[in-house]
């Protein structure tokens, strides 16, 4: 579908949890974070119906995130009741990678296609540092798993403060290049100020033309990363959902005062 501005939206993201299993600390805050109950979470079948009625309204991207999209019990289930509907023809997860050695062959199996694994760091104690206490090592495991599985292509999210030339994101670059994988740059961003950049290597933060819509793990259907705009698919109806995100998406982000990374998803 296009929207007002002649944007064809053709990209579904998916927040499937607001747990993680870090707590990096642009994202989320050290202790009690404020969960929502399990009841109120989108089950897979819900996910799968989204999934459903989204394609014939020209959903054919979708991504996986979180929170943590690899800590939610059988999410190599989803992955295969997404791959199961006819017309998806691109399923992604961005995961902080930590579990994925474990997961990629059995995401691979189920259909998923690509993978992003955020690095911002290759220094271990940065990076535990960074994410209060990640242990670096699963990372880069994940990613020779995610490898040997056939992911590809395998792209790093790199969070900025202020430009790729900062020595963290240098590292990061070269490391990507030995390995071959793509690396993406994202400044730091804050949703509730409306402070946002353009990806450098990738398509986020553009809103000319942004193609996207997200869903959060309860159900709300958002227009845009940086709008209060949600729709509710348990209270209007999928259909009429999507269409209403899509009637309403801004010509340009603003400011986002209800949600957070950790629940939305980046
Ligand atoms: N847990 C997964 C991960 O870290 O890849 C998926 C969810 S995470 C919220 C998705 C992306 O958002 C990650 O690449 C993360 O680095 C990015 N992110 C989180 N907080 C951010 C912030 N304040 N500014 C920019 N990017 C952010
Ligand atoms: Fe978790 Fe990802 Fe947020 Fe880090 S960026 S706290 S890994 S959701």
């Amino acid at each position: 579908m296009l929207d007002l501005y002649n944007r064809k939206i053709n990209y579904l993201r998916i927040s499937v949890t607001d747990r993680c299993n870090l707590r990096c600390r642009y994202c989320m805050p050290e202790d009690e974070v404020c969960m929502v109950k399990h009841s109120e979470i989108l089950t897979y079948e819900e996910i799968q119906q989204v999934v459903a009625v989204a394609v014939p309204l020209g959903i054919d991207k979708i991504r996986l995130t979180g929170g943590e999209p690899l800590v939610r019990k059988d999410i190599v289930q989803l992955v295969r009741m997404i791959a199961n509907v006819k017309g998806v023809k691109d399923i992604a997860i961005t995961t902080n990678g930590i579990l994925l050695e474990e997961f990629a062959i059995h995401l691979a199996n189920a259909g998923l296609h690509r993978v992003n694994i955020s690095l911002d760091t290759i220094d271990p104690e940065k990076f535990y540092q960074i994410t209060r206490g990640g242990d670096i090592r699963k990372v880069f495991e994940g990613i020779e798993a995610a490898s040997f599985a056939g992911l590809s292509p395998i792209k790093v999210n790199c969070v900025v403060k202020q430009s790729s030339d900062e020595p963290d994101a240098l590292a990061v670059k070269q490391y990507c290049m030995e390995n071959r994988l793509q690396v993406r740059f994202i400044s730091q961003m804050d949703l509730s100020t409306g402070h946002f950049g353009i990806v450098d290597g990738g398509t986020g933060g553009d809103c000319s033309h942004c193609n996207r819509l997200r869903l959060t793990p309860t159900g709300k259907m958002k227009p845009c990363l940086f709008s209060d705009l949600e729709y509710d698919i348990r209270e209007m109806g999928i259909q009429k959902a999507i269409e209403a995100a899509i009637f309403a998406k801004p010509e340009k982000g603003t400011v986002n005062l209800s949600n957070c990374f950790h629940n939305i998803g980046g």
